[in-house]
């Protein structure tokens, strides 16, 4: 758990404005960045992505989907970049690129995939992306639009973090292009799947699988692909289209070889890295128990958990403090600039030592904001909680903020700390058996459309041969 930095955001003062022409599409085009910095930008928000998300700790899947981009970005326009493909930890089914050749899947949308040539259709959209630089230009656009807010950040670094503001350090990394720069960078994949000589064909079924991700979630869990990019299954009507039309020789599809790789990859939200039960947040790793408010909309997100009141007056978070005493990370907070520091007391939070910090933030404009940080001692750690509310709506939340700082201690409960996340497992049909079938046998505790969508069934009852290669889903399913 680490504090989400910010700087991306903030330097690039000198801004190069030239013409240049874009390497993919040979255009001349508006070119705000050199190749140089391009990289540079790309190089720092992928330290923050690597330390906010996390990769996934499994060297020979990173070295294979690694592998498989730099084939393909071997075949793009733009060869010499320092291309890099990095597997992040996280269930939501999720592709990006940063300028410069940064380019991430989560292990939520290898879950989803059935076949290498799927993996690459998608890594060649997002190569397609760094090629044709829209990740540049719609960069420097939101730099501008952000500005605003920028200063704010800066003033009241710890503070602004707390608040809705954070999200645009990450929302930077989940940019919306154009419907135009969707279709070419769909065009780009296209040409090097096939100079690669992947099965083109896959990438339609890559966008059928993304189709069905969005009509199970209902549009739930954002952001992630299906946010960031226009209807997918128009995508699959045109890119099948485009295929036919153009005739492409067969290619590789690569289906055992990927799903080989992928068997045993964490599925769904990983418990161990802390889940909400009954309005009890459990963290094993780190062994603690916190209680949130009942109602507040709560989210973990790996270097913080967060739960924000329903109208928005007050906030509560959870994170790391960097200093080796309560003591030091409470005066280090208290002495921040924009903070009206009140006096530390010490206290003890069920058993654990602790300091108590309350401070004021003044604002220019409307309300100021009160607030109590606790910082405690749990092991080797110092944990900080902290309660945030509207100064004249204080009193409405404060039992709720008292509860909340109160509620953290250590986690002693066997069955929470022993919690293990589920994962995928293979199994070969030994006869030819219908999808329901295979389910009754090897049952996994998951939605029934959920399994379908991810081994690629359209019909259920239909007969499938021995010898096919299904994925289940084993162990518990853990969380609210
Ligand atoms: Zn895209």
């Amino acid at each position: 758990m680490r504090r989400i930095a910010i700087s991306i955001l903030a330097p690039v003062l000198a801004l190069v404005l030239g013409c240049a022409t874009n390497p993919a599409t040979g255009k001349r085009q508006l070119n705000f960045y050199s190749e140089a910095q391009e990289i540079a930008m790309g190089r720092e928000a992928d330290a923050q992505i690597t330390a906010q998300l996390g990769l996934v700790d499994d060297p020979a899947l990173q070295a294979y989907v690694s592998d498989l981009g730099k084939r393909l970005a071997a075949e793009s326009e733009r060869p010499n970049l320092p291309w890099s493909f990095k597997v992040v930890d996280d269930a939501v089914v999720n592709a990006f690129a940063l300028p410069g050749g940064f380019i991430y899947v989560t292990r939520g949308i290898l879950a989803h995939m059935r076949s290498e040539a799927e993996l690459a259709s998608v890594l060649g959209h997002e190569i397609g992306h760094v090629t044709a630089q829209h990740s540049v230009n719609q960069m420097s656009k939101q730099q501008i639009a952000m500005g605003g807010l920028l200063v704010g950040m800066i003033a009241v670094p710890e503070v602004a973090q707390a608040g809705d503001l954070a999200q645009a350090g990450l929302g930077l990394l989940f940019l919306k292009y154009g419907r135009d720069d969707e279709r070419q960078a769909d065009d780009l994949g296209l040409r090097y799947m096939v100079d690669t000589g992947f099965e083109t064909r896959e990438m339609p079924k890559m966008f059928g699988v993304l189709e069905g991700v969005g009509e199970i979630a209902g549009g739930g869990r954002i952001p992630n692909w299906l946010a960031s990019h226009p209807e997918p299954g128009l995508r699959r009507e045109r890119s099948t289209r485009l295929i036919a039309e153009r005739g492409y020789p067969p290619g590789e599809v690569g289906a055992e070889r990927f799903l080989r790789r992928t068997e045993g990859l964490v599925f769904g939200d990983d418990p161990r890295q802390g889940f909400f039960e009954k309005g009890v947040f459990y963290h094993p790793e780190l062994a603690f128990r916190l209680d949130f408010p009942a109602g507040w909309k709560a989210a973990n997100e790996r270097s913080r958990v967060v739960a924000v009141h329903p109208d928005q007056i007050a906030m509560v978070e959870l994170r790391l403090a960097r200093e080796a005493s309560a003591a030091a990370a409470a005066d280090a907070f208290l002495r921040q600039e924009g903070l009206t520091p009140g006096r530390a007391e010490r206290l003890r939070v069920n058993g654990l030592a602790g300091v108590a910090a309350p401070f004021e933030v003044p604002r220019q404009t409307g309300s100021s904001i009160a607030g109590r940080a606790v910082f405690v001692e749990l092991g080797e750690r110092v944990f900080r909680l902290m309660g945030l509310a509207v100064a004249e709506q204080a009193s409405r939340v404060r039992g709720d903020i008292g509860r909340f700082l109160d509620g953290f201690a250590r986690l002693t409960d066997r069955d929470k700390l022993d919690v293990r996340p589920q994962r995928l497992a293979l199994v070969e049909l030994p006869r030819a058996m219908s999808f329901e079938e295979f389910l009754r046998r090897h049952p996994s505790e998951a939605d029934a459309r959920v399994l379908a969508l991810i081994n690629g069934v359209e019909d259920p009852a239909a007969s499938l041969p021995a010898g096919t290669l299904l994925k289940r889903i084993v162990g518990e399913r853990r969380g609210d």
